[in-house]
């Protein structure tokens, strides 16, 4: 090598790639949105094969990415670009060999997807990297010139695992995909338990962490949980269900540390209960199939988040991990992230249990008494004074929406726990006005644990849901309200139950009876309530939407070149179809935000031309385009695939395809569920807040009528009422959707990662797209 000779630098910046340590669903997601966005920035993507073990061998391992690369890759299970355990990288030498391949390479940056593990492994080499430089020029392995320009490592972390280990971060990529798979097997063995009256215990991952373990108790309604963070105090009695259900992380144990193994406790069941019981370990499973949709949304925000990281870094700024809160993508130092994690494990080795569970993170402590005081009837020691007990009424406004009957479960139970009596109002208010005379059935009734017990995984609404509106006939509501002594009101539902909310509340001035805290919990597919980035049901629904689109572009891979456009519900909300289109990697998304014009049609059908011209064999699958219902009047669905049809002029072809109320459908998806349970919890101790207080005190507190919501990093409830209350600042009542959908820059991303937004631009520039 001619080391006077001075370096050429790369015309194009190059950002490495790889996926570590156990492979989680979700992680293809985020190298296709690293190699997209990092493109898309005008940097070079380089994909690195087999983890850490691709770095160190160097060669073909380290492959450059182009967009078509990873076509496909967000509906694929797995990592796709592989991952492996690397003992050379953890030795100094192994991680020399890196540096040397990654500046032979010509790449300076690198985005690392993996565990505590992993991302602990890319802070060593980026400590390091100046002092491996040194050692590869002075041993004469590379010149001064060549490392000149690589003076500075980048490493930007992205936690990809099933466990959800990670302290700092609410979710991992790939702990829903795997708490999904989990729940969808307990779900089906809660139906032969049921029939036999067995036991079972089944044993999930988790060695040092029972986040998977907790939520799949919480979304399945076990009978026992046993996880490493909180060993068992006490054995618990029987309470009379037809089938038993314990969960077991496999790293749970005993206050003494030993471990509790899942025969361990099938055996105590068995001679103990006298109960006939099996032990199911699901093993791999949990980490197979495809990622759910939030991790496809996950997966593929956080990847274009740590290209920006990349791009902005210093030389000063420490590694950063990119993390979410609640809705919020952020990024917070990777070391810090990954010693707290450290220091839950140390709490945990000696016996501090309790700091442990907090430290988990803030939510974790919450759901585990959440899950203790659900799973169990009685709690007398919970129970509230007297003048404090309050009549709950819960009911259902609107659409069905998955989660509905988990947030009223989790009501009943939570009322149960302090001496409160739950009432159900069955099929909404026409409901409780129908029976508003003394007939011998009565819409209102108070439900008992064991009843809504079968409920913690039914979709639908069991007590019924009704659009109506109580100002339809508000005097007969304030007399059904007073006769059942209603002294809060819990509402589930979307639009409507906000609206209704509305009503209830300026009618305070005319019923005395309406003077009582009356809360909204969002629940729709469509997610368009004002007050909240989240609405229950909206998980569920996209779920069963990328199933839906998966199958439909799988059907086109094996015959002729085609172009679906689906039509998704959300009324003039066009969230559930951008973000589908964010997890299925839609080509175009059409959005009433935005509506349809013959420009946009034109463009993109240029765009197909040229995407499908550039289909390489292997990868080839059908294209979707998603079309929210009320996008256009004049460009219905129909029409829209019959344009493309005929513009294509036999290149490619188009079907429109309709899932309609297929979205509303199916089981709630663990996501709902144990949002159900918490945003649930939340709004019964924002109601008790107003117990023992008079009717014009509570009428006087804005907060008295409220919405529970997402927004953000934080969970909040936002008053309805008011000068700066939802109703007068934040609803577009003629659209029945919020002022400001926070969701509306994702179409942007949608755009970029499809290659729509170069298309355009290059449209405008040369009236063509043509693509090199
Ligand atoms: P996870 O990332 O899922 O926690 P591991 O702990 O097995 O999984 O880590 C994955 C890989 O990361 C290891 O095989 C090794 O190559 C690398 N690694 C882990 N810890 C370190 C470390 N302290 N120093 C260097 N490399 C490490």
């Amino acid at each position: 090598m001619d080391s006077n000779k001075v370096p050429v630098e790369p015309k194009k910046r190059r950002i490495g790639v790889l996926t570590s340590g156990g492979d989680a669903p979700g992680m293809n997601g985020a190298v296709r949105a690293v190699v997209r966005m990092a493109i898309h920035c005008d940097c070079e993507a380089y994909a690195i094969f087999e983890g850490y073990e691709g770095l160190v061998n160097g060669g073909d391992m380290i492959r450059q990415m182009h967009w078509e690369d990873v076509r496909g890759y967000l509906s694929r299970g797995g990592t796709l670009i592989g991952s492996a355990r690397c003992m050379t990288f953890r030795e100094r030498p192994g991680r020399l060999r890196a540096a040397k391949n990654m500046i032979l390479k010509g790449i300076d940056a690198l985005v690392v997807c993996g565990g505590d593990g992993s991302l602990t492994g890319a802070d060593v080499f980026r400590a390091e990297w100046p002092a491996l430089l040194a050692d590869l020029v002075k041993a004469g392995e590379l010149t001064k010139e060549q490392v000149e320009p690589y003076k500075v490592l980048n490493i930007v972390g992205l936690v990809g695992s099933i466990d959800n280990d990670l302290s700092g971060t609410d979710a991992t990529i790939g702990c829903y995909s795997s708490l999904t798979r989990i729940c969808e097997a307990v779900d089906d063995v809660f139906d032969t338990a049921f029939s036999h009256q067995r036991g079972f215990v089944i044993e999930v991952m988790g060695r040092h962490c029972g986040w998977l373990a907790l939520m799949a108790a919480i979304s399945t309604g076990a009978d026992w949980l046993f996880i490493p963070e909180m060993p068992p105090r006490t054995n618990r009695h029987d309470r009379g269900k037809r089938r038993t259900i314990v969960i077991v992380a496999e790293g749970a144990q005993d206050r003494q540390l030993n471990k509790i193994s899942s025969d361990k406790i099938k055996d105590i069941l068995t001679t103990r209960l006298g109960l006939d019981t099996r032990t199911t370990v699901l093993g791999h499973t949990q980490r197979g199939g495809a990622a759910c949709a939030y991790d496809r949304w996950l997966s593929t925000l956080q990847g274009v988040e740590a290209v920006r990281a990349v791009l902005e870094m210093t030389p000063q700024s420490p590694s950063p991990v990119i993390t979410i809160r609640e809705n919020k993508i952020e990024r917070t130092p990777l070391m810090d992230a990954v010693q707290l994690t450290k220091n839950v494990t140390d709490k945990i080795n000696n016996k501090d249990f309790e700091t442990a569970m907090t430290m988990r993170d803030a939510e974790f402590k919450e759901y585990y008494r959440a899950y203790l005081n659900t799973a169990t009837p009685d709690h007398p020691k919970l129970y509230l004074p007297e003048n404090k007990r309050m009549r709950i009424a819960i009911i259902h406004v609107g659409a069905p929406a998955g989660g509905m009957n988990q947030a009223t479960r989790a009501a009943v139970n939570y009322c149960r726990t302090r001496g409160h009596t739950p009432l159900a109002i069955h099929n909404g208010f026409p409901g409780l006005c129908r029976h508003s005379e003394d007939t011998p059935v009565s819409s209102v009734r108070e439900v008992t644990w064991l009843e809504c017990d079968s409920w913690v995984n039914e979709g639908g609404s069991d007590i019924g849901t009704n659009r109506s509106l109580p100002g339809e006939d508000l005097e007969t509501t304030a007399k059904c309200f007073e006769r059942h002594q209603f002294d809060a009101l819990f509402v589930i539902g979307g639009f409507e139950a906000f609206t209704a909310v509305s009503q209830l509340r300026k009618a305070r001035a005319q019923y005395d009876a309406f003077k009582i805290p009356l809360v909204v919990l969002p629940a729709t597919i469509s997610n368009n309530v004002p007050g909240t980035e989240y609405s229950l049901g909206s998980d569920t629904c996209l779920n069963t939407l990328i199933e839906f689109c998966d199958a439909i572009r799988q059907s086109a891979s094996s015959s002729r070149r085609r172009v679906f456009v689906i039509e998704t519900q959300g009324g003039k909300s066009g969230y559930i179809a951008t973000t589908a289109g964010l997890a299925v990697g839609a080509v175009a998304v059409y959005i009433p935000e935005q509506g349809v014009d013959i420009k946009t049609l034109s463009n993109d059908i240029d765009f197909l031309r040229d995407n499908f011209r550039r289909d390489k064999g292997a990868n080839r699958a059908g294209k979707l385009i998603l079309r929210n219902e009320c996008a256009s009047s004049t460009y219905t669905t129909q029409v829209i695939a019959d344009i493309i049809k005929e513009e294509a002029k036999g290149r490619f072809e188009s079907r429109a395809a309709v899932p309609g109320h297929f979205q509303q459908g199916g089981k709630p998806s663990p996501m709902d569920r144990v949002r159900a349970l918490r945003m649930t919890i939340k709004c019964m101790q924002h109601i008790e807040e107003f117990a023992g207080k008079s009717r014009d005190a509570i009428a006087a507190d804005k907060m008295s009528a409220a919405v529970i919501g997402i927004k953000g990093s934080q969970v909040l409830f936002g008053p309805m009422g008011g000068e700066n209350g939802l109703e007068a600042t934040e609803t577009d009542w003629a659209r029945r959707r919020p002022k400001d959908e926070f969701w509306l820059d994702l179409q942007e991303t949608v755009d970029v990662l499809s290659g729509r937004s170069a298309s355009r631009r290059n449209q405008e520039t040369w009236g063509c797209y043509e693509s090199t």
